[in-house]
C-alpha cells in the first residue's frame, strides 16, 4: 500500500518551496522506503529550486539525511526494518567501467528507486540527487542506505550524506592532505569547513582558512584552522598563504568556492609540484584565463572533488565511528535545528550565510 506523507516541494523554477501531501509507492526489487529522523538544507536545494541543476519540475527537496529503514522490497539482503542509516547519493553499480576498474567512488552508473513519488494529484516528482529527504518518508534504492552505529544523533549524522562528505573528502580523499602538509582552504562555508575538519583530522599542519566573513572564519578555527585569513583586512590571500608557509605556499590548497579569481588564489597560493582541489561548484558561463606554461611550470596536480570522491560504505561508518570518539567534531556543523515549514527561510539565511547548516527535524 502506498502511504501520504508530507515533503517539502518546489513546482517550478522561482517558486517557492511549499509543504505538501506526497505519495510514496511500495519500495519494488532493491529499494527501501525510509522513515527520515533529520535533514540538513544544502546549497544544492536551492540550486535546484532556481533551476541551476535541471527543469525537471516539481521537484522534491532534501538529501543530506539519516533515517530508519521501514521498509525492504525484494530482494534486499543487508538491510531490514529498523536499521539506522544515512542516505547517500552514490550507490555504486559494481559493473561500469569506473567499479569494473576499482574505482566505484566514480561509478557512472549510480542506483536511484526506479518508480517515481509523486504529488497528490499523480504528477511524478523529481528527488533532489534521488533521494528527496524534506520528507517524512522517502523511498531510495537499497544500496543509497548505509547502516551507521545509531548512537550518532540524526542530525549531525545526516550531514554526512552530502556537504560535510564532499569537504572532508575532498582534504582527505581528494587531496591526499597527510601529517605536516600544509593546507589552505579558499570559502569556509559548510563544504569548505569540513574541508578544514578534514585536514585537521588527518594531521596537517598550518591549516590556513581564507574567507570574507568573520563569522565563517571563527568557524573555521572552531574546527581546525590554525592561521585565518580575511582579504578585506589582511590583504592579496596568495601573499599571506605565502608568507604563512615560509614564502612557498602551500601543500594542498583546495578551493570550496570555485569561481575563477578564487581558483587562480589557490593555483597560485600552493608550493611548487604542490595540488590544487576544485570541490567548489562554478556555473556554466565562468571561464578560465591563464597561460599553459604556467600549468607546465608549477608541475603538481589539479584535481576535481566529486562528492569528496566518497564511498559511503567505507567512508560514512568510518567518519560516524570518528565523531563518536570525539576526533571529528561533527556537531560544530549543525547551527539550527528548524521545522519542515522553515524550509524556505533556512534558504536565506544560508545565502546570507548567516548558518552554516540548518537542519530540519522529524
Ligand atoms: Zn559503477
Ligand atoms: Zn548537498
Amino acid at each position: 500500500m502506498s502511504q501520504h506523507v508530507k515533503g517539502v516541494v518546489v513546482r517550478e523554477k522561482d517558486a517557492p518551496a511549499t509543504v505538501e501531501t506526497i505519495e510514496i509507492p511500495d519500495p519494488g526489487p532493491g529499494e527501501a522506503v525510509v522513515k527520515i529522523s533529520a535533514c540538513g538544507v544544502c546549497h544544492t536545494d536551492l540550486h535546484y529550486k532556481l533551476g541551476g541543476i535541471s527543469d525537471e519540475y516539481p521537484f522534491l527537496l532534501g538529501h543530506e539525511a539519516a533515517g530508519v529503514v521501514e521498509q525492504v522490497g525484494a530482494g534486499v539482503a543487508d538491510l531490514e526494518p529498523g536499521d539506522y542509516v544515512i542516505l547517500n547519493w552514490r550507490a555504486v553499480c559494481g559493473v561500469c567501467r569506473a567499479c569494473k576498474r576499482g574505482r566505484p567512488w566514480y561509478c557512472f552508473d549510480t542506483f536511484n528507486a526506479a518508480e517515481p513519488m509523486k504529488l497528490a494529484d499523480g504528477t511524478a516528482l523529481s528527488p533532489a540527487l534521488g533521494i528527496g529527504a524534506f520528507a517524512e518518508k522517502t523511498l531510495v534504492h537499497s544500496g543509497q542506505c548505509t547502516k551507521v552505529d545509531r548512537r550518532a544523533e540524526p542530525e549531525v549524522a545526516g550531514l554526512l550524506g552530502c556537504g560535510v562528505m564532499a569537504g572532508l573528502g575532498a582534504a582527505i580523499n581528494t587531496g591526499g592532505v597527510g601529517r605536516g602538509d600544509s593546507v589552505a582552504v579558499i570559502g569556509c562555508g559548510g563544504v569548505g569547513n569540513a574541508a578544514i575538519a578534514g585536514a585537521r583530522l588527518a594531521g596537517s599542519n598550518p591549516i590556513i582558512a581564507v574567507d570574507l566573513d568573520e563569522r565563517k572564519l571563527g568557524w573555521a578555527r572552531e574546527l581546525g584552522a590554525t592561521h585565518t585569513v580575511n582579504p578585506k583586512t589582511d590583504g592579496d590571500p596568495v601573499e599571506a598563504i605565502r608568507e604563512l608557509t615560509g614564502g612557498f605556499g602551500a601543500d594542498v590548497v583546495i578551493d570550496a568556492v570555485g569561481r575563477p579569481e578564487t581558483y587562480k588564489q589557490a593555483f597560485h597560493a600552493r608550493d611548487l609540484a604542490g595540488t590544487v582541489v576544485l570541490v567548489g561548484v562554478p556555473t556554466p558561463e565562468m571561464q578560465l584565463e591563464m597561460p599553459l606554461l604556467g600549468f607546465f611550470e608549477r608541475g603538481g596536480s589539479l584535481k576535481s572533488s566529486w562528492y569528496g570522491d566518497c564511498l559511503p560504505s567505507r567512508d560514512f561508518p568510518m567518519l560516524v565511528d570518528l565523531y563518536l570518539e570525539g576526533r571529528l567534531p561533527l556537531d560544530k556543523f549543525v547551527t539550527e535545528k528548524i521545522g519542515i515549514d522553515d524550509v524556505e527561510s533556512a534558504f536565506e539565511k544560508m545565502h546570507s550565510g548567516e548558518v552554516l547548516r540548518s537542519v530540519v527535524m522529524f
